[in-house]
């Protein structure tokens, strides 16, 4: 594989060797029109300027053009062709000069013109190669274009320039045929190059121009030759064969211009200015296609010539093929964009086109004739995945729309949001009549389902909120449902409609996602509180709890129960941890190495499933100087169940760093004793609502005593929460719980205060 270093290499010697071919090119050419003027008599000199000199122009020029095809990527085709049309232009010479010149009797047209017109077929080529690299997106309407112009300008030319030439000839027919081909050819390619140029947005590119000025050379010397060729009058090695010459000069320029990067960052410049649709567009076709009608109404009869109505014909006939493919264009581009708006599985419109409809109904709805919205989460959708496969998910997804269909007018938009999330947008619905409707879909909905021949009740929490008040844009509108549907969830009361906080909107939740979102990025409002935990035989504290708090400004201090649920809503729970992880350590780092107590965190479902969690507890271990054994992780057992085998890599691994993994809250998850086998933990924590109770109740006491037997067996550390008297840490001792943290040792304080009462709790008292 050639490295960039040899490509560049190659790059830099193929430039050098074209500059020698221009160089060769420009000399010859130099050198030829010396003799113009006043060339020496004699065989030797004709051979000199005719063959040799006149030939060198054209060789140089296809050197420049093969070197340029060698070093471009992706105009190699367009360079090729180029050299090619051009030894097809030296051949045709050398036939001209060898045999035909020297013929009794010159014949017009000879077959020295057949390479000469074969010179256009690899020019087209060349032409299109080029523009189609300068445009980043090519369709078959822009070729259509092209040809539309191409023949409509070519008409026009025509009839208007070539026309009195022809008038006055009587020439045969071959010769008239032969030398109008020329002209007419080049103007197609000109009007190939100025027309779809300028349609596809080709900006000021030198190479192209370079071309542009070479065709025009060609064109002003095919018209005057036309006119002497008629009149029998042409000689060779006159002033007329210099613009051919300096066309080939052109190219040559041309090839070596010839810029790949230039190629590509003009493609770019093109794609940014996006699809470029519209009337400036069609402005060149259209005008194509008028000109040769209006040549074609016109010439009736015989005021133009015949090739002008045939290129005003075929124009015509392009413009007619264009609009036929552009009837296409649209069709697809139509199906393309439904099939992004629909929802591959149910059919249903997807999120986009519920978007966007939202947008428009949105636009049309006012304070007394609100929009609603509906957001639906199916319960317990999950356990049907998991347990009868995503096959029976599917179906399930499915089948909800039909369901619904009964309950929708035909103004609504049932969509599919993603997985088991739907949402109905309710055009002119007011508030009750959208919480009505929520009603009747959960009705609807609750009916069981049957999935592969198995009935299957599903439940759905459905969010219903309005617009414009209070959700003035469908962002808001959809964050007002998500957090009502989120509340209908949690309190398991199937349908809640968003309702804005009295308060004027400062306990609103969406308000509080956005200031919960600047307090982590400005710092300073968030704090941790600790609470200490000790130990139940000698008192000895063993840790401390660190307790998110917000120092809200105008609120106060928030507890984790105000400020969770908006951080969870606004996905910010991952920035969350972070600062907490943060807050804490710099807050172990100042008693660590006095007292070795280590600080326990709290990790929300996010945070388990992080992947990256033992990569960032270790990098902030690490800035803070503290060992892993100083750092505790409490996570609550249902965290674990949303992903347990990612939830357990991310245990492990941070188990295998030293830190230690704690069960928070144990007692009031669902799971089993059992389950608590294949839980890399070190710690468990009771949950208060076991603990309370056990020195007035004897069953509450035997739980306790059994889960301390069993977690000890299973060498776990058995932490008891919420203790709020000395009685009952006495009595959670004597079940053998190893450590007790609550109001009866002490409150969750700030840091400072926390550091005091650290120092005040030397020496320890036995509970
Ligand atoms: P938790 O981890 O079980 O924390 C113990 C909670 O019980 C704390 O409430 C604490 O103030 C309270 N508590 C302590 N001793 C007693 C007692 O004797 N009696 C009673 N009735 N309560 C007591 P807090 O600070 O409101 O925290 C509540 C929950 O919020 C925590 O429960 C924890 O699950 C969560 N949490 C707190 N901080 C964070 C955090 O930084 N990140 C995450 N993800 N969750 C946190
Ligand atoms: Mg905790
Ligand atoms: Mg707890």
């Amino acid at each position: 594989m050639p490295t960039e270093v040899d490509r560049v290499r190659s790059t830099a010697r193929a430039t050098a060797l074209s500059r020698r071919a221009v160089a060769l090119t420009l000399a010859a050419l130099a050198l030829f029109t010396t003799g113009v003027w006043g060339r020496p008599d004699g065989e030797v000199w004709a051979v000199a300027y005719d063959l040799v000199l006149y030939n060198a122009v054209y060789v140089g020029a296809a050197l420049v053009c093969a070197l340029a095809a060698l070093r471009a990527a992706g105009d190699r085709l367009a360079w090729w062709s180029m050299t090619v049309a051009l030894l097809l232009g030296v051949a045709g010479n050398l036939v001209y000069s060898l045999v035909v010149a020297r013929m009794a009797e010159e014949p017009f047209p000879s077959i020295s013109d057949a390479f000469y017109l074969g010179f256009y077929l690899p020019l087209y080529v060349t032409l299109v190669g080029l523009i189609r690299a300068r445009v980043p997106r090519f369709h078959a309407s822009m070729w259509l274009d092209g040809v539309v112009g191409a023949l409509g300008a070519g008409a026009v030319a025509v009839a208007v320039l070539l026309g009195p030439a022809l008038e006055v000839t009587e020439g045969h027919l071959a010769a008239v045929l032969t030398s109008l081909a020329y002209p007419i050819a080049d103007v197609v390619l000109l009007a190939l190059l100025v027309g779809v140029g300028a349609i596809l947005g080709v900006r000021r590119d030198r190479t192209l121009l370079l071309l542009g000025a070479g065709i025009v050379a060609q064109l002003v010397g095919d018209i005057v030759f036309l006119d002497l060729a008629i009149a029998g009058v042409y000689v060779e090695g006159g002033p007329l064969d210099l613009t051919w010459l300096i066309t080939m000069a052109l190219f040559a320029l041309a090839g070596h211009t010839s810029d790949p990067d230039a190629v590509r960052a003009s493609a770019r410049a093109g794609a940014q200015a996006g699809t470029r649709v519209g009337w400036r567009v069609l402005a060149l076709p259209l005008t194509c296609n008028l000109a040769s009608l209006v040549i074609l109404a016109a010439g009736y009869g015989d005021r133009f010539t015949a090739a002008a109505a045939w290129l005003a014909v075929g124009c015509v006939l392009a413009a007619l093929a264009r609009t036929a493919i552009t009837f296409r264009e649209v069709r697809a581009f139509n199906e393309v964009r439904e099939q992004a708006r629909t929802d591959e599985l149910t059919g249903l419109p997807n999120r986009r086109a519920l978007l966007d409809e939202a947008q428009r109904v949105l636009a049309a709805a006012t304070a007394r004739r609100p929009a609603a919205l509906l957001l639906l989460d199916l319960d317990g959708f999950k356990e049907v995945n998991d347990s009868l496969g995503h096959h029976a998910g599917d179906s399930l997804l499915r089948q909800v729309g039909p369901r619904l269909r009964d309950a929708l007018r035909a103004t609504d938009t049932l969509a599919r949001l993603g997985g088991d999330e739907f949402a109905v947008l309710l055009p002119n619905s007011a508030l009750d009549e959208a919480q009505e409707r929520a009603e009747r879909i959960r009705e609807l909905l609750l009916q069981p389902f049957t999935v592969e021949g198995i009935r299957l009740h599903v439940g759905v929490s459905i969010g219903v909120a309005t617009a414009p008040v209070p959700a003035a844009t469908v962002q808001e509108l959809l964050r007002c449902a998500d957090v009502a549907m989120y509340a209908a969830k949690s309190s398991r009361e199937g349908v809640r409609a968003y309702v804005p906080d009295p308060r004027g909107g400062t306990g609103d939740r969406l308000h509080t996602m956005e200031e919960l979102r600047t307090a982590l990025e400005d710092g300073g409002q968030l704090a941790v509180h600790l609470q200490p935990q000790v130990a139940l035989d000698d008192g000895r504290v063993v840790g401390a709890e660190a307790l998110v708090r917000w120092h809200h400004p105008t609120r106060g201090l928030l507890s984790p129960a105000e400020l969770l649920p908006a951080a969870e809503q606004a996905g910010l729970l991952r920035p969350l941890a972070d600062a907490v992880l943060e807050l804490s350590l710099t807050a172990a780092a100042r008693w660590w190495w006095d007292r070795r107590v280590p600080v326990s965190v709290n990790l929300s479902a996010a945070d388990v499933t992080d992947l990256d969690l033992p990569t960032k507890v270790a990098g902030a271990l690490a800035r803070h100087g503290l060992p892993a054994a100083a750092l505790t992780l409490e996570l609550v057992e249902d965290t674990l169940m949303a992903d347990p085998d990612r939830g357990r890599v991310v245990l492990g691994e941070l188990r295998r760093l030293g830190v230690r993994t704690s069960i928070d809250d144990y007692g009031t998850g669902y799971s089993s004793l059992a389950y608590l086998r294949h839980l890399p933990a070190d710690e468990l924590k009771l949950d208060r609502s076991l603990t309370r109770d056990v020195g007035h109740d004897p069953r509450a006491a035997a739980i306790v005593r059994h889960t301390v037997a069993l977690v000890h067996d299973l060498g776990l550390a058995l932490v008891a929460e919420g203790v709020e008297d000395d009685d009952t840490g006495a009595v959670l001792a004597a079940l053998g719980c190893d450590t007790a943290q609550g109001y009866a040792i002490a409150r969750p304080m700030p840091v400072e205060a926390f550091l005091e009462w650290l120092d005040a709790s030397v020496p320890v008292q036995p509970l």
